[in-house]
């Protein structure tokens, strides 16, 4: 499995980029939430700040046997309610 954190601006402007997927050969998990701490984005570079909107992308192949397992919530917040608070300010 392929972990990247993806920006607000990257998810929102490269979306057939970062659309989900689900082949036969990999499929592809977004999970929006809150930074727990200061990143890059993996795709730009940019900076994402602790607090920010951002984006836990996992790529899983179906032919290896490292399989996904649930990693976002040690990166990023996934509150759906805190989410919505900071969306809305
Ligand atoms: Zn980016």
């Amino acid at each position: 499995m392929k972990r990247e954190i993806i920006g607000k601006k990257c998810m929102k402007e490269k979306t057939n980029l970062f659309k989900e997927v689900s082949g036969d050969q990999e499929w592809t998990k977004n999970v929006k939430g809150i930074a727990k701490g200061n990143y890059l984005c993996d795709f730009c570079g940019f900076e994402i700040k602790k607090g920010e909107i951002c984006y836990a992308r996992s790529i899983v192949s179906r032919l290896s046997s490292n399989q996904y397992y649930s990693w976002e919530d040690d990166y990023i917040n996934t509150n759906p309610v805190l989410i919505k608070l900071r969306e809305s300010n």
